[in-house]
């Protein structure tokens, strides 16, 4: 499994971020590809042009169907050779196909996908777990639902759901699975993490990576989440007294109020 990211910058009137990801994702014996969230089409679709001899793009995929992940699906359909499905949940831009969850479809010979519905950050968030039966590698597009070191704002969804997401949904994947988010916000997780678990030494070592490298999609497991992010932590002890808290989805409720009011 080969995964480019093509980090973009979605600002539309002067609101957005210039910290959201794509990906393009092909197997490498068959060379059939999808992109994931290509958000921004003048970033995207010169990437996609030249692959377009090299690889066969099969599908468009979504994690949510905000705009600055899935707006530029119909231009990016419009300047394919051939129509592909837009498979992602069911409020996204020109969606074809919402697989149910826990349901698996493959893209070329070896990398199998299933789809992982985290309803919160809006109710249609699906993450989608992607396992290379050849290379033995396993990777999970986590969109707004999980940041390394944080996670996504509750726009259409609360703290039991979130603690379902983020504790039952992703934290029965393989420890080895690499966590690729839909934006880099890991720095200023970080500085969250800081104030709630400073003496975390998995938090240190966040910090230290984060400051030495622009980019940190895919270089962190959901092992090392479940050391680093405390969202992924809501029955530790040490959670509970920051939160005051004592059941998991409070837990999870309360952190993310304290994370928003910075
Ligand atoms: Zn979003």
């Amino acid at each position: 499994m080969h995964i480019q990211s093509i980090p973009m910058s979605v600002v539309h009137e002067g609101v957005g971020s210039s910290n959201n990801y794509a990906y393009l994702v092909h197997d490498d014996e068959t060379k059939d590809a999808v992109i994931i969230d290509p958000a921004n089409p003048p970033e995207v679709i010169p990437v996609l042009n030249d692959k377009q001899s090299s690889l066969n793009l099969t599908a468009i995929m979504n994690t949510h169907h905000h705009w600055d992940h899935a707006g530029g699906n119909t231009k990016i359909l419009a300047a394919l050779p051939k129509p592909v499905p837009v498979i992602a949940g069911k409020d996204s831009e020109g969606v074809t196909k919402t697989p149910s969850h826990g349901s698996k479809f493959n893209i070329g010979k070896n990398i199998q996908v299933t789809a992982l519905h985290t309803p919160c950050h809006t109710q249609d968030s699906i993450c989608w777990f992607f396992e290379d039966q050849s290379s033995d590698e396993r990777v999970v597009f986590t969109g707004d639902t999980l940041f390394h070191g944080g996670c996504g704002k509750f726009f259409e969804g609360n703290g039991e759901e979130m603690e379902k997401a983020l504790n039952q949904v992703l934290a029965a994947l393989p420890d080895d699975t690499k966590v690729f988010p839909g934006h880099e916000y890991t720095k200023s997780n970080v500085k969250f993490l800081k104030k709630v678990a400073g003496d975390n030494k998995a938090v240190q070592a966040l910090e230290k990576f984060a400051d030495e490298n622009q980019e940190t999609q895919g270089k962190f497991t959901i092992k090392q989440e479940k050391e680093h992010n405390v969202f992924m932590q809501t029955k530790s002890e040490e959670m509970k007294k920051v939160t005051g808290e004592t059941e998991p989805s409070k837990v999870m409720a309360k952190l993310r109020e304290l994370k928003n009011a910075g």
